[in-house]
């Protein structure tokens, strides 16, 4: 179905004919490069120095790309993307601090939303950062395999903890969690710690899911290697699987430390490393449970067809798309629309908090070619077909 995503009347469906034009307007700031650089240093300066800006940010930039300012806040837009089928992850998107405090109040935070949206069936899942939970230098330590101090030890307990009472009241809620993936040089730590939970909660289904970034090429052998485990030991494995946001920071430090770079060699390589991946899920969906998040028209295409050529069904608990709110709209309502399983990640949190995901938002959707003018090309197709 290669014209599937070309419907922007269903794409666009929610979007007054204002939304329709702020999004307009602002992916035509967001495509033009010197612009957001500047945007994004007057807006640091802005924050730092207590300008009121905030109004303006909302009524922006943040209404576009997030749910509001807590999880209360979220639920008309959750209601609205319900209505069309599509599913919300209420994502916390306050950025990891390097000290132990913010992670308790992160802790806390997931633990709150994991009972507000227990049997609230249009948000299936929960998520959280790994870094929301442990100090980003305690996993890169653990990960290069140097020894931990005492107190370190005692701290990494505590992140441990953490893990363990949220992946315990997703299991008891039966609600799933994804675990979002960051630098692959404190990955290895969290993989760990994520794997130690699926085999204590995924012994009959996927409730903890693990994200890979398909723009590493080990990726797959890992995922081979822990289905192994898995079918051996019992449990079920739950994978996001993802191209990866942090490409630019990898292969600079694997430059600026002489390591052979852990991503692929080219975006087209990339690709085939995701597509191989899905593929390979598709085939072994008895033991791992497949959580695509991307906004990438082929390899969504590619999913499809897949799960037809292996007969199963669109609405299988097992295969589930997923976008960020405020992007690539034409691909989660049309998937919705055609009775696929669709989740839109809904970031929530205080204006100046959440500031950090807003500017990578912008800054991939500059640097990402072709991003920006897809979404462009569809608001002028649909602006064109409503006359605005
Ligand atoms: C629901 C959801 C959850 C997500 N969770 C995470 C997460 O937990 N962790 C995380 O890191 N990211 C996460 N992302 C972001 C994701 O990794 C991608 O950055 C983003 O989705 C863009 O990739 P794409 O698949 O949509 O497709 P495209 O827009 O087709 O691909 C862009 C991606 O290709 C890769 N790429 C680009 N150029 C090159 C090159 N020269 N060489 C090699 N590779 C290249 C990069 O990964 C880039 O982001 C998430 C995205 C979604 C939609």
């Amino acid at each position: 179905m290669p014209e599937l995503f070309e419907n922007t009347k269903t794409a666009f469906a929610l979007k007054s004919d204002a939304e329709l034009e702020r999004a307009y307007f602002l992916f035509k700031l967001i495509a033009n490069q010197p612009l957001v650089r500047i945007g994004t240093a007057v807006t640091n300066f802005a924050i730092k120095t207590h300008l009121p800006v905030e109004g303006l940010i909302r009524a922006t930039v943040f209404d576009h790309f997030c749910g509001g300012v807590n999880e209360k806040d979220c639920m008309p837009t959750v209601d609205k993307l319900w209505e069309a089928g599509v599913c919300s992850v209420l994502d916390y998107s306050v950025e990891g601090k390097d000290t132990e405090d913010p992670l308790d109040n992160a802790l806390e935070v997931t633990l709150k939303i994991l009972d507000f949206v227990k049997e609230r069936e249009a948000i299936p899942f929960a998520v959280f950062k790994p870094t929301g939970f442990g100090r980003f230098h305690l996993y890169e330590k653990l990960s290069s395999g140097k020894k931990l101090t005492k107190a370190e030890e005692e701290e990494w307990g505590r992140v441990v903890n953490r893990f363990d009472i949220t992946c315990k009241k997703a299991f008891d809620l039966d609600v799933c969690l994804l675990i979002d993936s960051e630098e692959s040089w404190m990955q290895d730590a969290a993989d760990e710690l994520v794997e130690e939970m699926m085999r204590k909660y995924n012994k009959k289904k996927a409730v903890v899911i693990n994200t890979i970034q398909l723009y590493r090429w080990d990726r797959l052998d890992y995922l081979k290697g822990l289905m192994e485990r898995a079918e051996r030991d019992g449990f079920k494995v739950g994978i996001k699987a993802v191209r990866g946001a942090y490409l630019e920071k990898e292969n600079e430090r694997a430059e600026e430390m002489g390591y052979k770079s852990p991503i692929c060699a080219s975006k087209k390589e990339t690709d085939e490393n995701f597509n191989k991946t899905i593929s390979f899920i598709v085939q072994h969906l008895d033991s791992i449970s497949l959580f695509a998040g991307t906004h990438n028209e082929a390899s969504s295409y590619l999913l499809m067809q897949l799960m037809e050529e292996n007969k199963i069904a669109k609405d299988d608990h097992r295969v589930w798309f997923g976008q960020l709110f405020g992007m690539s709209d034409h691909i989660s309502f049309n998937l919705a629309a055609e009775g696929y399983n669709v989740a839109k990640y809904l970031p929530f949190g205080p204006v100046r908090d959440v500031m950090p995901y807003l500017i990578r938002r912008a800054e991939e959707n500059t640097s990402v070619a072709g991003q920006t003018n897809r979404e462009l090309e569809l608001l002028k197709k649909e602006r064109k077909r409503r006359k605005i």
